[in-house]
């Protein structure tokens, strides 16, 4: 699996490029940025499969329908309890000052325990609620590589001040399911550096 991490709209959400050596291509969490995202994919030659979403935050979904109708290509996931902020984009883009985007609905919802495949690159599905009620997380377990959106970063945790966040459930979803992978695990996170689980055992502030 190859990876490439683009920063996009003003709050740096890691976009990842990710794509197979025969160059099948997901995207995953496209904030914004559409031009630079469909240069990317242009520029390497990618032949983007299908858009990935981690939850319905703006910052993740903002060029989604966009990248969908320019590639011809579905939209996968959140899990469905994401719904109502697909359905609140409108509002999100005023409260977070993001350009204008109308509501949209993903192709398909994903379940804890769903496998998705793109090209050679397997993924295993976790459900990750607390930050968002419908987030979930994609791991790749043999290159050892999560993409899990905004529950956990380096030295630090989602926010769950958010509609319907919940602090509990966050902790819940980190110590359950992703301090149950492995130590080596490399979690990129929706915002900042990359990390691993070993490290946000060991170090993580909130976690103690
Ligand atoms: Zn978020």
């Amino acid at each position: 699996m190859n990876i490439e991490i683009i920063p996009v709209t003003v709050f740096q959400q890691n976009c990842s490029l990710i794509w197979d050596d025969e160059k099948n291509a997901a995207i995953i969490d496209p904030g914004g940025e559409t031009e630079k995202l469909i240069q990317r994919v242009e520029a390497l030659d990618l032949n983007l499969k299908v858009i990935l979403l981690t939850h319905a935050h703006l910052d993740h979904v903002g060029a989604a329908m966009q990248l969908k109708d320019y590639f011809n290509v579905d939209i996968w996931g959140p899990q469905e309890e994401d719904q109502f902020l697909f359905e609140s984009l409108p509002e999100q883009a005023e409260r977070f000052g993001l350009p204008y985007i109308e509501a949209f609905l993903p192709d398909r919802w994903l379940y804890e325990g769903d496998v998705i495949n793109i090209g050679d690159i397997q993924f295993d599905i976790l459900h990750l609620p607390g930050h968002t009620p419908g987030h979930i997380g994609f791991i790749e377990q043999e290159k050892k590589a999560s993409f899990t959106g905004d529950v956990l970063f380096q030295g630090g945790i989602g926010r769950t001040d958010f509609p319907r966040g919940n602090y509990e459930q966050l902790i819940s979803s980190i110590r359950e399911k992703l301090f149950k992978l492995s130590d080596d695990m490399i979690i990129i996170a929706g915002h900042g550096p990359y990390t691993t689980i070993g490290r946000e055992k060991a170090d993580n502030p909130f976690l103690k």
